[in-house]
This record gives C-alpha cells, structure tokens and sequence, in this order.
C-alpha cells in the first residue's frame, strides 16, 4: 500500500469536514500534531486509525475507531467536537471556546 504524506491526511481531513458541515481545528499546531498522527497510523496500519486511541490490532476490532470514528457525530453534536478535537461543528468552532477532554464514548 502507498505511504501516505501529510498533505494527503491534510486532503483527507478536508474532505470529511467539508461532507459532514464540520471544521477542523483551529489550532495549527495541535491539528498538525493530530494530522502527523493519523498519518504514521495510515503508514503503519494501512487505515487512519484515531490517532487518540491504541489499536486493538486489527482493522476488524479498529472498525469504530477509524477517522471518522462512530462516536464522532454524538460526540460532535453533544460536546461541539470529537474526542480528538479534530473535527468540531461550526457552532462550536465560532464560539473561540476551546476543545475540553470528553469522555471515550467508545466505553460508555
Ligand atoms: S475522535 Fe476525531 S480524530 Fe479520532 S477518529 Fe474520531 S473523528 Fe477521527
């Protein structure tokens, strides 16, 4: 599988964020270190694993935590962002609040 660059993830995140009505963080040095993370995930594990979470060690178990996770909508529309912070809804992104830890729905 080809490597992944960052402008690549960059695309990637854009892409997502543009068909679900988010924005990406604001914060360009904690998107960049968000995007640096999915992309060494894309290049070891061949997906884009959430870069917040360890692998379970396969593509089957990481199924609900491949970017944009299954938690990401409930997490978006109840916290104004997912657990990352990555992607954030334009509410959220316009209030200038900054991104707080949210619980891992993954494990409620
Ligand atoms: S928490 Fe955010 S960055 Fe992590 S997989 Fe979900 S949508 Fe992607």
């Amino acid at each position: 599988m080809p490597e992944k660059k960052l402008e690549d993830t960059v695309k990637f995140a854009e892409l997502v964020s543009n068909k679900q009505g988010w924005e990406l963080n604001s914060d360009k040095d904690f998107l960049d270190s968000l995007i640096a993370g999915l992309t060494t995930n894309w290049n070891r594990y061949g997906y884009y694993l959430c870069p917040c979470r360890d692998s379970d060690g396969s593509r089957k178990v990481d199924a609900d935590i491949i970017c944009p996770c299954k938690y990401s909508w409930a997490d978006i529309e109840e916290h104004g962002h997912c657990f990352c912070a990555l992607y954030m809804c334009i509410g959220f992104a316009a209030s200038g609040k900054e991104a707080s830890g949210i619980p891992d729905r993954r494990f409620s």
